[in-house]
């Protein structure tokens, strides 16, 4: 009941995918289906450009996309708002020589996020490690037009860091299994969340923690990593400001030089920031929260990890 009434506050998001069209293109399309700008939450035909995302077009909270000829296209990703935090945040340079790691990505959403971002240019490696969804992730990757993205179904932690052809990574995006206590709509989120929230049970919570910090210090060792996004679609601060703080502790982050990227550098105009009661080092304010419903958005936690340039100190 209580998760009913916070889904009717969230809107529908839908993220245009510039790979085959504008946003503009995408709001006349819109229009000529009789959607005209205004109040998403007020009138069921008026649409609006999100404030935050970039290409992120927002709808009343129960239109229906699935029969859309745009979505059948790929022309349109149907995906929360919190949720193209991440991608946006890491934001890999749209350059030939950049070469990216979605280090857990089925279904894709980010994956297909973060290769628009970066103009199908460089090369994005998606890694998956369940067979099942690295099928579905394979389906999205060439509905979505991903051309610059190549799908590797494997277990993260297995892909050595010292391996050549990874020496070039530079950017990567950390957005492992979680308890999934931050989805109350599911409408985008059939696929993507594995894990139903059994009622935020400690042991368990505690055993997804220790794996999140396993895959954020394996990331740390990738020896040109100069950037790394961790989120969860959580709101336990054991997944998300506890994580941090032990990945800011870890012997990985000390030998390669992470710190937190400061507000700044992570949505700064977003007011919720991270709980600094559950940070024992680090900023807090340095990451995001998204709380289900009063955020307009499922909840969510987002951080960026970069690494410090010599002779130039961050604060933690
Ligand atoms: N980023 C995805 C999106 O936005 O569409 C959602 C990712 S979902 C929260 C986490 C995914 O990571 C699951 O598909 C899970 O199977 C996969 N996964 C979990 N552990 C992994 C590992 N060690 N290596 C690779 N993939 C992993």
């Amino acid at each position: 009941q209580e998760a009913d009434a916070r889904v009717l506050k969230i809107p529908r998001y839908v993220r245009v995918n510039t790979k085959f069209w504008t946003t503009s293109e995408a709001i006349k399309y819109f229009a000529e289906k009789g959607f005209s700008i205004g109040n998403p939450l007020e009138s069921s035909a008026a649409l609006a450009q999100d404030e935050h995302i970039p290409d992120l077009l927002v709808f009343p909270p129960q239109t229906s996309f699935q029969d859309d000829h745009a979505y059948g296209a790929g022309k349109i990703i149907l995906q929360d708002k919190a949720s193209c935090f991440p991608a946006f945040v890491l934001s890999p340079p749209a350059h030939e020589t950049t070469v990216a790691i979605d280090a857990t990505a089925a279904p894709g959403n980010k994956t297909s996020h973060l290769s628009a971002l970066m103009k199908g240019k460089g090369k994005l490696y998606a890694f998956e490690r369940d067979r099942k969804r690295f099928g579905t992730l394979k389906m999205m990757l060439q509905k979505a037009g991903c051309d610059n993205v190549e799908p590797v179904n494997v277990d993260f932690l297995t892909v050595n860091p010292s391996d050549p052809k990874y020496e070039p990574v530079t950017h990567i995006l950390l957005d492992p299994s979680c308890s999934g206590s931050g989805i109350v709509n599911r409408l985008d989120h059939l696929l993507s969340t594995e894990n139903d929230d059994e009622g935020g049970d400690e042991a368990r919570l505690h055993k997804l923690a220790a794996f999140q910090l396993k895959m954020v210090k394996h990331a740390m060792q990738f020896p040109s990593v100069r950037k790394i996004v961790y989120s969860t679609c959580s709101v336990h601060a054991i997944e998300n400001e506890h994580v941090v703080s032990s990945a800011l502790e870890s012997e990985e982050a000390a030998a390669a030089g992470f710190v937190l990227a400061p507000r700044e550098e992570v949505l700064s105009s977003w007011q919720r920031r991270g709980y600094q009661d559950d940070m024992k080092i680090g900023n807090a304010s340095a990451a995001i929260r998204c709380l289900p419903g009063e955020d307009a958005t499922n909840g969510f936690f987002v951080t960026c990890f970069v690494r410090m340039s010599a002779g130039k100190k961050r604060m933690q």
